[in-house]
């Protein structure tokens, strides 16, 4: 692939095309080769997206590199949404179904991170239920919180996440 190919796939792409100002996708942290973001759907509570920081679309082009410091990325953010919301368990998936809804699908790799709850938990004065606990997750079920609220979860796995920076 041509260097001009492969930058007018990223230009289109819109993990590419992310920003630190993006107002949706909410920047937690990152590593080398990997970026993790707090998703605007919080109907399960911190449920995230990491995203890979080069424009690749198969989990079967991943580097060596880049799989290992996967596994140090899911270690960090577990522990620290685990401390901050006390989820139990998480669900790891890598979809990329809706890339391929359009004639030239263009998917980039990134991975869901949904932390699990047997409990409600209260945070911020808002509830957040996992009524499928133990079963997979509605991934039509929408929870928007306000922009304050997405900074405050912002601050709170932040700084969860100091507590768990040395794997
Ligand atoms: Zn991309």
């Amino acid at each position: 692939m041509s260097d001009k190919t492969a930058n007018e796939i990223s230009m289109n792409c819109p993990i590419c095309g992310w920003t630190p100002e993006n107002p949706d996708y909410l920047f937690l942290f990152e590593t080398t080769f990997w970026r993790v973001i707090l998703a605007p759907n919080q109907s399960l509570l911190g449920r995230c997206v990491v995203h890979l920081k080069r424009h690749s679309g198969d989990l079967a082009d991943l580097s060596p590199d880049e799989l290992m410091e996967w596994l140090t990325v899911v270690q960090r953010l577990e522990g620290a949404l685990r401390s901050a919301f006390g989820a139990v368990m998480f669900n790891w998936s890598c979809y990329m179904n809706h890339s391929y809804r359009v004639e030239s699908p263009n998917p980039h790799v990134h991975w869901w991170a949904v932390p699990r709850y047997k409990q409600p938990v209260t945070f911020g004065g808002v509830t957040f239920d996992d009524p499928h606990f133990g079963n997979p997750y509605d991934p039509h079920q929408w929870f928007d919180v306000t922009g304050e609220m997405r900074q405050t979860l912002v601050d709170r796995i932040q700084q969860a996440l100091t507590m768990h920076s040395a794997v």
